[in-house]
C-alpha cells in the first residue's frame, strides 16, 4: 500500500479529515482505488484522472495524487457513479475502476454504509474502514480504456476579453457573451437589491 505523499495510513486519515471533514468511508475506498491503478498502469507515466462523482472519492484523489480539480489534471464526469478512470495523459489510454457490488456483499459494514441500509448511527466507522482495506482490489472491477480525444486536448491559453453583457472578463473561445449571459450556464442565483 503507497500513501502518496503520506508516511502512513494514519497520516492520510488524518489530513482526509482535515481536508474533507471526516474520516469519510469514500475516501479509504478512494485510497485503495488509488493504489490499485498505481500497480495497474504503466509506471513513470503522467496520470490524469476522471472522478465520475462530486464525492469524497474525488477529495481523496486530490489528496493521494498530484491531480486537483484546479489545475485540470482530475475532471469530474458526473455520472453519479463511484467509479475513476485513471490514464496517461499522453495517450489517453487507461483503466477504469468501479465498485464490484457482488463483492461488497461480503463486507457487510461496507455494504450496509454505501447502500445506506443501516441509519448512520448505528453504524461502526471502525468496522467500515476495516472492510474495506480488508477487501481492498477485490471491492473493485476494473476495465482498460482510451479517453476521449476531446479531453486530452489542452486549453487555449488566451488572455480574456470583457463580456458586453455583464461588464465580467471570461475566455474569448465561450463565445461572444460569456456563458453567464448566454444562458448557457444555468442561472443559479437571483441578485437582491442592495
Ligand atoms: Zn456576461
Amino acid at each position: 500500500m503507497n500513501f502518496g505523499r503520506f508516511s502512513s495510513y494514519e497520516g492520510f486519515l488524518n489530513e482526509l479529515e482535515a481536508f474533507h471533514g471526516k474520516k469519510a468511508p469514500g475516501g479509504v475506498l478512494g485510497l485503495q482505488m488509488v493504489n490499485l491503478a498505481w500497480d495497474l498502469l504503466p509506471k513513470g507515466i503522467l496520470m490524469d484522472v476522471i472522478c465520475e462523482t462530486r464525492k469524497c472519492l474525488a477529495d481523496a484523489i486530490q489528496l493521494l495524487t498530484p491531480c486537483t480539480v484546479g489545475n485540470h489534471w482530475l475532471k469530474i464526469v458526473d455520472t453519479g457513479r463511484f467509479a475513476v478512470v485513471f490514464y496517461d495523459k499522453q495517450t489517453g489510454e487507461g483503466v477504469r475502476i468501479s465498485l464490484n457490488m457482488e463483492e461488497m456483499k461480503r463486507h457487510a459494514a461496507v455494504n450496509e454504509w454505501f447502500l445506506k441500509l443501516v441509519p448512520k448511527k448505528e453504524q461502526n466507522l471502525q468496522a467500515i474502514l476495516d472492510g474495506i482495506n480488508e477487501g481492498g482490489a477485490s471491492l473493485f472491477n476494473h476495465c482498460p480504456v482510451t479517453v476521449d480525444p476531446e479531453v486530452l486536448k489542452a486549453r487555449p491559453k488566451v488572455p480574456p476579453v470583457i463580456c458586453p453583457g455583464c461588464k465580467e472578463a471570461y475566455p474569448p473561445f465561450h463565445g461572444a457573451l460569456c456563458r453567464g449571459c448566454q444562458g448557457v450556464t444555468e442561472a443559479y442565483f437571483h441578485r437582491r437589491p442592495q
